[in-house]
């Protein structure tokens, strides 16, 4: 039987995989059985599968390599070294992803992504895509910036910065910083603070908010100077920015769904709690 895809050939399959030995030996095998396969056609160009070879950040790699393509491709993430969040294989399962991969109908998992506007003074617009989060940071002094949620002007926020994370995120910086962990098929975004002035004068909500699909968050700086934004593992330097605005993007990123999944609780356990004895 040869596997097709909706478009009636090959399955297109991109290896992408990090520097690590284990990771380099996963890719080989990977590489060799499909080279071999009529069913499969290895190409990083226009893929309609991206195989991740690494952990959850070679995933949010892979992710903004084919961050213009999410409507046609879908991830896999094989972790070398314990499970990871959007790693649905370890390295000692190849062959079982081999199998899945064989067997695939083309089902998928999808979960939100963050888009992100930064409007300078300039009136220069840049565009972003987040799979983990973006954050705001004033590195020199006190970031001070007004937060409007859908319209409202909800504080004024003085500290280092402030974080919006994706569902998927949440288990990343967003935690770190207090945020609550939610499950990845929930349609929603987390506004996280990054050490908030909290006193006499100065006031902030202090706890994080979970936002829903259809409201849109908005930052606007109040001082001139050098903003840091990071978008997942990337860091950018903006001068006087006017505003920066978030919302769930209509662009998901779509995973090949797996008879293997492990349960995203088994995997928040793995991560921060590990075996209990009792
Ligand atoms: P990194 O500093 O090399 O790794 C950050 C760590 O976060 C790695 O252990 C990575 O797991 C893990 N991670 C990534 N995405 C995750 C997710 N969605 N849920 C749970 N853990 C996750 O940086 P990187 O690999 O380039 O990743 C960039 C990310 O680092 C950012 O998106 C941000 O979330 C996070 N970060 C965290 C802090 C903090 O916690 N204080 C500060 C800055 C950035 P693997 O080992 O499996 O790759
Ligand atoms: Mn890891």
């Amino acid at each position: 039987m040869t596997q097709m895809n909706i478009t009636g050939r090959a399955t297109r399959v991109a290896i992408i995989s990090n520097n690590k030995y284990q990771s380099k030996r996963v890719a080989s095998k990977l590489f060799a059985t499909f080279k071999e396969d009529k069913d499969f056609y290895l190409s990083k160009k226009n893929p309609d599968i991206v195989i991740s070879i690494g952990g959850d950040g070679m995933l949010l790699s892979a992710f903004h390599m084919y961050e213009k393509e999410l409507d046609r491709v879908r991830f896999v993430g094989v972790h070398t070294g314990h499970l990871g969040f959007y790693t649905d294989y370890r390295d000692f399962e190849v062959d079982k992803l081999i199998e899945n991969l064989r067997a695939d109908k083309g089902e998928m998992i999808s979960y939100p992504t963050l888009k992100v506007h930064i409007t300078l003074e300039d009136g220069r617009i840049f565009t972003a895509r987040a799979f983990n989060e973006a954050t705001i940071k004033r590195i020199e002094k006190t970031m001070v910036a007004d937060v409007i949620i859908n319209k409202v002007k909800f504080e004024r926020f003085r500290g280092d910065g402030l974080s919006v994370s994706t569902p998927t995120g949440s288990t990343a910086y967003n935690k770190s910083l207090g945020g609550a962990i939610l499950h990845p098929t929930m349609e929603a975004l987390q506004l996280t603070e990054i050490s908030s002035i909290n006193n006499r004068v100065y006031r902030t909500v202090g706890s994080s908010m979970i936002i829903p699909k259809k409201d849109h968050i908005e930052i606007v700086p109040k001082r001139q100077g050098v903003y840091t934004v990071s978008i997942d593992n990337k860091t950018m330097h903006y001068k006087n920015v006017v505003k920066v605005e978030y919302w769930i993007g209509s662009k998901t990123i779509n995973f090949v769904a797996t008879p293997f999944h492990t349960s995203f609780w088994e995997r928040v356990k793995d991560a921060f709690i590990g075996d209990l004895d009792s």
